[in-house]
């Protein structure tokens, strides 16, 4: 018997799994999330949504609601560390508005967290349910295990759980993440903490084998955020809860335009983690199973697209599976992942260079794409 309504497992309750959720849900699919966290935490981050993730943010009814908590910035500028030289004004407000057809934001990773959370009812949410298993069966639904023995049944399992995927790990094995040698320093603080320091709209800091990013999180200016990047190989934390020495990443942007340098002085903590990604993936998924978001593309943060390409990833799913029987599943995300796998695959190798912004760039290909709209691709998929 043919069943009419889908449902679908997401594995994973981040940015692109609670997309997923919502963009499936307005498709008219049924869908649980399942998160191995007990509790949402607000992680002491910004986060750039860009103008192509607006796109989808916007059809999610978000768009009044984030341009409300968010800082809407006039440029993303491109410094030179000690000089202050501008290296190159890529420029948003406005002009970006109306040539992308979507603001430019930068928000707290906790409140665009929070909006999407919101879209998504409780009860499709299961909190504390670490996936340990995955098992096809011959009705051509999949078998979910998680670590207290519960076990879960679906059309379709979505693995939207992260650079350490275990749901990549079911379909392709282990495979180890490529750790760049680089750590981010990150923190969220009060602006008043700033005592006088001026601080841009948002700006890049360009240095020799280090840089620092820096904007408000907040429309009235009321928080700021940095986040470095800068060499460190013995350090390995994967981890966004991790505690970092203020006293030496000061020591480590020593030298830097007066403006970091106030910043640094004037932030009472930081956080570290490792910078990873990896090789463009050949394969996301097998059968009713693929992955989604850094499960499947990890890069590293240079042009500030992770979460982009996630909500992206979202949005054309959720296309492809919109109006598709349980017998169409594997094929209909087989042409989810035709769709998505080149863009995606240009923007990790793009941000590995970490040119982004540091001279003339062009940025329509990234801004400029609506998931939408853009077309997708032929229903065989590859
Ligand atoms: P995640 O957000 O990692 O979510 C995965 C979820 O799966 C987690 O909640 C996890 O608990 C859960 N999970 C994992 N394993 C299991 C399991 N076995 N069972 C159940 N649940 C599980 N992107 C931007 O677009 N703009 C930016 O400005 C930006 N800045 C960044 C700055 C830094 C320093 C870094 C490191 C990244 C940045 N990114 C940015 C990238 C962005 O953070 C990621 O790309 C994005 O969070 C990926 O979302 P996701 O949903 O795929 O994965």
């Amino acid at each position: 018997m043919t069943r009419i309504r889908l449902d679908v497992a997401i594995i994973g309750a981040g940015m692109g799994g609670l997309t997923a959720a919502a963009s499936l849900r307005k498709a008219g699919i049924d869908v649980t999330v399942y998160e191995q966290a007990r509790q949402f935490t607000r992680l002491g981050a910004g986060i750039q949504i860009g103008c192509n993730a607006m796109h989808v943010l916007r059809a999610l009814g978000l768009e009044q609601r984030l341009r409300g908590e968010t800082f809407y910035p006039r440029s993303w500028n491109n410094r030179d560390w000690r000089t202050g030289e501008v290296l190159f004004d890529m420029i948003f407000g406005r002009p970006a508005e109306e040539r992308y057809g979507a603001p430019y934001l930068l928000a707290h990773r906790g409140d665009l967290h929070a909006a999407l959370a919101s879209l998504v009812p409780a009860d499709c949410i299961r909190l504390n349910h670490r996936l340990i298993g995955l098992e096809p069966l011959a009705t051509g639904r999949v078998r979910l295990v998680f670590a207290d023995g519960a076990t879960a049944e679906a059309d379709a399992v979505v693995g939207a759980d992260g650079v350490n995927s275990v749901v990549r790990r079911f379909l392709f094995g282990d495979s180890e993440l490529h750790f760049t040698g680089r750590i981010a320093y990150r923190t969220v603080f009060p602006a008043r903490l700033l005592q006088g320091v001026t601080l841009d709209e948002c700006v890049k800091w360009w240095g020799e084998d280090r840089h620092i990013v820096m904007y408000p999180v907040k429309p009235d200016r009321s928080e700021v955020y940095f986040v470095t990047s800068q060499p460190e190989p013995e350090f390995s934390a994967e981890s966004w809860s991790t505690e970092g020495d203020v006293a030496v990443l000061r020591a480590a942007f020593d030298g830097f335009h007066p403006q970091v340098r106030g910043v640094l002085a004037a932030c009472p903590a930081v956080h570290k983690r490792t910078l990873v990604d990896r090789d463009p993936l050949p394969r996301w998924g097998e059968g009713n199973v693929v992955l989604l978001g850094d499960a499947c593309h990890p890069m590293t943060p240079y042009m500030a697209q992770g979460a982009a390409m996630a909500i992206e990833d979202a949005a054309i799913l959720a296309r492809c599976l919109d109006g598709i029987a349980h017998e169409g599943v594997p094929q209909a995300l087989a042409r989810y992942v035709a769709t998505r796998q080149d863009r995606t695959a240009r923007v990790q190798r793009t941000s590995r260079e970490n040119r982004w912004g540091k001279g003339a760039t062009d940025p329509d290909w990234v801004y400029g794409y609506n998931a939408l709209t853009a077309p997708l691709a032929d229903a065989g998929g590859s």
